[in-house]
């Protein structure tokens, strides 16, 4: 059984990649391998025999680690992430690593240095981004279940734009250790599935400490898949009145108001919710994230991985003139950011106000979340756009992220939950947000949605 259901769904990721390009490595002989282990072993572990994708920044022994960058080009690491390395405990197969974003920086996958992918539903759209890849090779039903990354909506923008499930666990629930760092004080890596009882199972296997990331908390990790079911009787809902106003397309405003007015019916109590502070979360955003980037980023100079620059005999000038012929425009664009926001004279001004008003957001959730359990908020202001859209205006880029990146500023966790196609047949998403740990309270409110409104439509592009 299990070696069938891999070689289904590596088939149908090479036959697909051509429409999509949502891979950019498949491993077919050592995914049927592991296959052909898992059954003839009768393997009983929790996900043995799963077939998974993974997003090319996460380290998978044997595995290319492009980061959909040319300067780490086919670097292969000679380690797995903790998250590899317990997923294969449980017994999931990695069947291939998924394009994304160049060093997971986007919106709409279509800064990967190795084209863009193409949402499923309709393929002249983006999938979202910055982990197009594993959000379209879900929604296409290669695998069940794949991992990105996400550090201001990577895993949930892509999941709302593709119609899948996308969490963003809380800050320190799972190891960053072996995911090549964006924004360390923001990065998480996240779960995408079409069943909440995938995304619950695969959380309990990578959620826990790790010696190797001394940001993981070590906070007991429940059995996510046990608490799935159960009233949601006096579950409080935060609604952010003021979040539903400008710049958000009607259907998805509707999509989501609809979706709260479900939830009352499953006797949920609504109340209404304050983010004072929310405007400013893509500025402050956009400066420490590139603050941070600017400096993880120092690391790709030549010497150390991949890509080096050709005929360069003097140190600097190898150094100089690797980085301009391996990375791409937009990482070029945060490194010139982050640096400028951490120089002397400005660091003041942006980085360390930007410190400031993140700690206000951050206080903004935790005054909310004494009157809800969770706060329900639209996952993108838009469905799929266009690509070619949005690729010469990067403020309209960034301005995708608005409903995303307050998450990761205050560390709190956000799922995606599939609500609905809009009038040109494309998938709207809303999100839910919860109080540091509260994965069992947003899972267990997926579920419960999905069971009077399950998301059942197919993308045309599809396994
Ligand atoms: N779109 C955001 C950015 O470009 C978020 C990316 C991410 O979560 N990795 O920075």
């Amino acid at each position: 059984m299990s070696r069938q259901t891999v070689e289904f769904a590596v088939t149908a990721a090479e036959r697909l990649n051509e429409s999509l390009n949502a891979f950019l490595q498949i491993d077919r002989e050592g995914a049927v391998k592991r296959a052909e282990e898992t059954e003839k072993n009768r393997d009983q572990r929790v996900l043995a025999g799963v077939p998974v994708a993974v997003k090319d920044n996460i380290c998978v022994r044997g595995m290319q680690a492009s980061c959909g960058s040319h300067i780490l080009g086919d670097y292969h690491p000679p380690y797995n992430a903790t998250v590899i390395e317990r997923l294969v405990n449980a017994g999931a197969v990695i069947i291939g690593k998924t394009n994304c974003d160049e060093f997971a920086m986007g919106s709409s996958n279509e800064n990967s240095a190795f084209g863009p992918v193409r949402n499923p539903w309709e393929t002249t759209r983006v999938p979202g981004g910055s982990s197009g890849g594993s959000a379209a090779a879900v929604a296409a039903g290669i695998v069940p279940v794949a991992l990105g990354s996400d550090t201001g909506g990577s895993v949930r923008q892509p999941a709302a734009l593709c119609g899948v499930l996308g969490l963003k666990p809380t800050y320190g629930r799972n190891s960053r250790y072996g995911l090549v760092a964006f924004a360390s004080s923001l990065d998480q890596i996240g779960i995408f599935a079409r069943e909440v009882k995938d995304v619950a199972r695969v959380l309990g296997v990578i959620a826990g400490p790790d010696p190797r990331d001394s940001t993981t908390a070590d906070v007991p990790v429940p059995d996510y898949a046990a608490t799935l079911d159960g009233n949601l009787k006096g579950v409080r809902i935060g609604f952010p009145a003021s979040l539903f106003g400008k710049g958000l397309d009607e259907e998805v405003g509707r999509a989501v108001k609809d979706v709260v007015d479900v939830y009352r019916e499953l006797g949920a109590e609504i109340v209404e919710v304050e983010l004072p502070n929310a405007g400013y979360a893509i500025a402050v955003y956009y400066i420490i994230a590139t603050a941070e980037a600017s400096s993880n980023l120092a690391r790709f100079d030549g010497v150390r991985y991949g890509f080096r620059a050709e005929e360069t005999p003097e140190l600097r000038q190898m150094y100089r003139k690797t980085r301009e012929e391996g990375f791409g425009p937009e990482v070029k664009r945060r490194i010139m950011l982050g640096t400028y926001v951490l120089s002397a004279g400005y660091y003041d001004a942006y980085y360390r106000k930007a410190q400031q008003v993140r700690t206000l957001i951050k206080n903004d959730f935790l005054n909310a979340f004494k009157n809800c359990d969770a706060i329900i908020t639209p996952t993108t202001p838009t469905p799929a756009f266009a690509l070619g859209e949005k690729v010469d205006d990067p403020l309209a880029m960034y301005l995708n992220d608005i409903y995303t990146v307050t998450a990761n500023l205050a560390g709190i966790p956000g799922l995606s939950v599939p609500c609905g196609l809009s009038s040109e047949r494309l998938p709207i998403g809303f999100q839910l947000l919860g109080p540091y740990w509260s994965e069992p309270t947003l899972l267990k409110l997926s579920h419960g949605f999905l069971k009077v409104q399950p998301f059942t439509e197919r993308p045309p592009v599809s396994a």
